[in-house]
């Protein structure tokens, strides 16, 4: 079976004085088309994203130095608005606000074809040989990354120029046809996934939670404090929020590989992965007093683990079950069933049955149980 799916490839961007000049140039391009739109849909609501973009060829007529830059970026500007604004009258946004200079710079282009006279040209061109990609407007990029790869075999569609800290990314969204896989053996896992431990699973492997969390969490607590004391868009201010945004970005790297690692293992194993479905259970694992940086961090580590488990299960022909974690997986005996009415708290890590008198550790159990509900819908 062949399957379409989406995939993104990071690479560092090394670009020259010149070319950092017209990236900055497109970050504030696009930033002020946003704004723009912006502020016209403040005063009518009623615009269509038709309607923003006819006012682009206006605009680049009162402000030339739009022209200078790709133009795929600015109509992609107006396209994420329009986004940000779906999403808010759907209710999983904010009202879209203004963007900031120096606060997550970003544009998009899209991949364009055209043939002039027999010959096709391409505006994003990306070859792994030389360690180069070509960007509508900027030319030739150095780029590093992806070390063991001369070639990617799908068809490009996008690329979005990031600035984090003090460095630039590419990330280049590719449309790949991959074959699924065959199923091995139909084994199925549940797994506990929480503080203590990141996941314990029905077969009694526990993969801890590294201590680096912790490292990262007092250096961001100390650069938060240090950017509270700056004034607001000050040289100092700005300097510092990208040290910030450098910690995030090592943070995430770091939780990217070990969740990776950590569902390569699992996945490896069994064919189907049962999982809880974790927005009740974050708020419920944090009542007990939890600082709001470590709730982030921790619930921002949770939904990796379910976003790399969804989509690799997904590209390696697996199946991953939710379940609902209303029917309280800690609470509940895996031996017999039996349902303890109160909710022990969280630091207490050993399960005893009133009932039948199994003393199990508290995750270990929790999985047990999912691995049941799961099984029990899916079997449904
Ligand atoms: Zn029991």
């Amino acid at each position: 079976m062949i399957m379409k799916i989406h995939r993104a490839y990071q690479f560092r961007l090394y670009p020259t004085k010149e070319q950092e000049v017209i990236i900055r140039k497109t970050f504030r391009c696009t930033r002020f088309v946003y704004n723009y739109c912006l502020d016209l849909k403040k005063k009518n609501n009623y615009l269509t994203k038709f309607d923003l973009m006819k006012e682009l060829p206006k605009l680049k007529k009162e402000y030339p130095f739009l022209k200078e830059i790709d133009s795929c970026s600015l109509q992609n500007a107006i396209t994420d608005l329009m986004v940000g604004f779906r999403l808010f009258e759907k209710g999983h946004g904010g009202y879209p606000k203004f963007k900031k200079k120096g606060v997550k710079e970003s544009f998009r282009t899209s991949f364009i074809t055209s043939s002039y006279k027999g010959t096709i040209y391409e505006n994003i061109k990306l070859d792994l040989k030389r360690r180069i990609i070509e960007l509508p407007k900027i030319k030739e990029i150095k780029i590093r990354g992806y070390r063991n790869l001369d070639k990617i075999s799908g068809r490009i569609l996008n690329a979005t120029i990031r600035e984090v800290g003090t460095r630039f990314y590419v990330s280049v969204c590719v449309e790949e046809e991959i074959k699924l896989p065959e199923r091995k053996n139909n084994q199925a896992v549940g797994i506990d996934i929480g503080v203590k431990n990141l996941v314990v699973t029905s077969n009694k492997e526990y993969y801890g939670n590294p201590r680096y969390l912790e490292k990262y969490e007092k250096k961001i607590k100390r650069f938060q404090q240090e950017l509270s004391r700056k004034i607001k868009g000050s040289k100092n201010y700005i300097k510092c929020k990208k040290k910030l945004e450098e910690v995030y970005r090592k943070l995430k790297n770091a939780r990217k590989k070990t969740v990776e690692e950590i569902v390569a293992k699992i996945i490896a194993l069994h064919d189907i992965i049962i999982a809880e479905n974790l927005q009740v259970k974050k708020m419920l694992e944090h009542k007990n007093n939890h600082k709001h940086l470590r709730k982030e961090i921790t619930n921002a580590t949770f939904s990796e683990i379910i976003r790399v488990l969804k989509y690799k299960c997904n590209w390696l022909n697996k199946i991953f079950i939710q379940v609902n974690p209303y029917y309280a997986s800690s609470q509940i005996c895996s031996g017999c069933g039996n349902k303890e009415s109160i909710m022990k708290d969280i630091r207490v890590r050993e399960y005893k049955c009133s009932k039948c008198g199994l003393e199990i550790e508290r995750d270990y159990n929790a999985s047990l149980n999912i691995l049941k509900e799961g099984l029990r819908c899916y079997n449904n």
